[in-house]
C-alpha cells in the first residue's frame, strides 16, 4: 500500500506509489517525469486527475513564474507540477473526511487559503494574507494548486474538500474542466453586485472568462448583455452563449456604440476581461455614472488611467483575483442544470504525454484554439469501459 493507514482507500480505486507528472525546470522548459503519489491529510482528498484544461494563466507561469510562488520564490527548478483547472475522481480519503466517498466525480478550484487569515474568514480565500505560505517554519497549510503546491499537469493531487464540486453523470470530463473558468466569472459578477437581474453587463474580451461571463451574466438575468472583442467568430460564439449585442472594436465606435445600447448613458457594469493597455480607461466610458468596473485580466504593461473620469463619475472599480466565494460551485450548478453550453469554448483535446503541443496550441491560438483539454489514459478506458 502506498498510503497510510489513517487514509481510506479502495480496491476498486487502487493508487500507485507514483504517477507520471509534468515539472517545470527553466522558463518554459517543461519535462515529463516520476514523482511519488501525494498523501492527503486532514479535510483533504487525493484526486486522480481525468482531465484538465490548459488556462492563459498558466501560460503566465511556465513563462514568467509568478502569480506562483513556490518557497518564497519564482517556480523555476523545484520539481513543481504546474496546471489547476482540472477534474477527477476520489481516491483516497485523508482524515476526518465523510462529506466525498470514493469514486465520486469532482471538479476543482484552485485556492483552499489557510482558513485562518482575515481574508480566508471573509470567504475571500483568493486573497489569502498567507499566499505561498506552505514551507519550512512559515507552513500555514496555504494551498492554490498550480501556483503555490502542485497542481494538476500528472495524474494524481491533494485536494481541499474546500475545493471541490460534485460533477453529475450527465456532464463530461472535458465540460467539468471548465467549471472552474466559469467560477472566475460569476465571482467578478458577485464582486460587482451579484444581483444584477435587468441591469445592463458590458463584457470586453472574448477569452475564456470574458465568454463565460457573457453566460453567466445571462442566467443571472442581465439585461442587456454586451460582448466587445476584435474577432469575429468568438463575437459569434458570445451570441450563442447568450449576448444580446456583439461589438467588433475594429469596425465600430465601442463606446458610441455601447452608449447606443443602453440608452444613451452607458452601462450598469463592466467586465474587463481583455487585459488590453486601454481597457479601463474605455471600460470607465462604457460605464454609467454610478456604475462598476471589475477587472479580470492580467494587462502586460504599466497603464496610465484618466483618475478624474473614475473620481467625477462615482465609478467604482475592483480587481478580482481568480474564483471566490464558491462561486465555482454556483457556476457548477448553472452548468449541471445546463443553464449555457460551456463546451462552445472547448476547441482542443490532447493526451497528457502532449502537454508541450497543448501549451503551444493554446499560447498560439493555433487553429483559433479556445479552451485546451488534455486527458489521461484512465479516463479512455473508463470512456471505453461505460460504452
Ligand atoms: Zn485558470
Ligand atoms: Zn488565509
Amino acid at each position: 500500500m502506498a498510503m497510510p493507514e489513517n487514509v481510506k482507500t479502495s480496491p476498486d480505486y487502487p493508487v500507485p506509489k507514483t504517477h507520471k507528472a509534468w515539472v517545470l525546470d527553466d522558463p518554459g522548459q517543461l519535462r515529463l517525469t516520476e514523482k511519488p503519489v501525494p498523501v492527503p491529510g486532514r479535510a483533504e482528498v487525493l484526486v486522480r486527475i481525468d482531465a484538465i484544461a490548459v488556462c492563459g494563466t498558466d501560460i503566465e507561469v511556465i513563462y514568467q513564474g509568478p502569480p506562483a510562488l513556490i518557497e518564497g520564490g519564482v517556480p523555476f527548478n523545484k520539481n513543481w507540477t504546474p496546471g489547476h483547472e482540472y477534474m477527477g475522481t476520489v481516491v483516497a480519503l485523508g482524515l476526518g473526511v465523510d462529506e466525498y466517498a470514493i469514486g465520486d466525480r469532482v471538479t476543482v478550484e484552485i485556492h483552499a487559503g489557510c482558513g485562518q487569515c482575515k481574508r480566508c474568514r471573509e470567504g475571500m480565500y483568493t486573497s489569502c494574507h498567507n499566499y505561498g505560505k506552505n514551507y519550512g517554519d512559515v507552513n500555514k497549510g496555504h494551498r492554490a494548486n498550480g501556483f503555490t503546491t502542485d497542481g494538476g499537469f500528472c495524474e494524481y493531487a491533494v485536494n481541499n474538500i474546500n475545493t471541490l464540486a460534485p460533477v453529475s453523470d450527465q456532464m463530461s470530463d472535458e465540460e467539468a474542466t471548465l467549471v472552474v473558468t466559469a467560477g472566475t466569472s460569476m465571482y467578478g459578477l458577485t464582486e460587482l453586485g451579484g444581483l444584477v437581474a435587468g441591469e445592463s453587463v458590458v463584457v470586453t474580451g472574448p477569452g475564456p472568462i470574458g465568454l463565460l461571463g457573457v453566460a453567466v451574466a445571462k442566467t443571472l438575468g442581465a439585461y442587456p448583455v454586451i460582448l466587445t472583442g476584435t474577432r469575429d467568430n468568438r463575437l459569434e460564439i458570445g451570441s450563442k452563449l447568450g449576448a444580446d449585442h456583439v461589438i467588433n472594436v475594429r469596425n465600430e465606435d465601442v463606446i458610441e456604440k455601447v452608449k447606443e445600447y443602453t440608452g444613451g448613458i452607458g452601462a450598469d457594469y463592466v467586465l474587463e476581461c481583455s487585459g488590453a493597455a486601454n481597457s479601463l480607461n474605455e471600460a470607465g466610458k462604457m460605464a454609467n455614472r454610478g456604475g462598476k468596473i471589475c477587472l479580470a485580466a492580467f494587462p502586460h504593461e504599466e497603464v496610465m488611467v484618466d483618475v478624474m473620469h473614475l473620481v467625477a463619475n462615482n465609478i467604482y472599480v475592483y480587481g478580482i483575483r481568480g474564483e471566490g466565494k464558491s462561486g465555482t460551485r454556483r457556476a457548477a450548478a448553472f452548468m449541471d442544470q445546463k443553464r449555457f453550453d460551456a463546451t462552445l469554448i472547448h476547441t482542443h483535446t490532447f493526451d497528457m504525454a502532449e502537454l508541450p503541443e497543448a501549451i503551444r496550441y493554446a499560447k498560439d491560438r493555433v487553429e483559433d484554439a479556445i479552451k485546451v483539454v488534455l486527458k489521461n489514459d484512465y479516463a479512455y478506458e473508463k470512456q471505453a469501459a461505460a460504452e
